[in-house]
């Protein structure tokens, strides 16, 4: 996969003087993992994962993400706590979420995202993998009835 840009400059060295100064403590329980320029930390609780995503300042994820996993929007959906930062959700049709923290988050699949401000966010989320709409019961796309 070709990730540099037109300077050959790697599009996560923007992160690393964030990633380097701001050392992530252990979570007790969870499981490390890094996606792109998200820390991810994952536990499972039952048949849920609960997870901490810590979102850099500047991510977006049709910048950061989709050229990681390929789809066209993120096809996730989230539902659970801001607890640091902002994030911006776009629909297709040109609606938008914003939440700022603290905030419950409730977002159907089918969107872009971006982390809004110079902070960082960090969202504690529910999800059951590929079953999320499902056992969680949330809509399954963006609409308006
Ligand atoms: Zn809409």
């Amino acid at each position: 996969m070709q990730v540099a840009d037109a300077l050959g400059r790697h599009p996560l060295s923007r992160y690393r003087r964030y990633m380097s100064t701001e050392p992530f403590e252990e979570v007790s329980g969870a499981r490390h993992s890094t996606f792109g320029p998200v820390e991810i930390d994952v536990g499972t609780v039952g048949e849920a994962r609960v997870k901490r995503l810590i979102y850099p300042p500047g991510m977006r994820w049709s910048s950061d993400i989709k050229p990681l996993v390929g789809t066209e929007q993120c096809e996730h959906a989230h539902a659970g706590f801001l607890v640091e930062g902002a994030l911006r959700f776009e629909f297709d049709d040109g609606c938008t979420l914003d939440y700022v923290a603290p905030a419950v988050v409730e977002v159907a699949p089918g969107h872009d995202a971006c982390v809004v401000g110079d902070d960082r966010a960090v969202l504690i989320e529910v999800d059951f993998a590929t079953d999320t709409v499902a056992r969680l019961g949330v809509p399954d796309a963006h609409r308006h009835d």
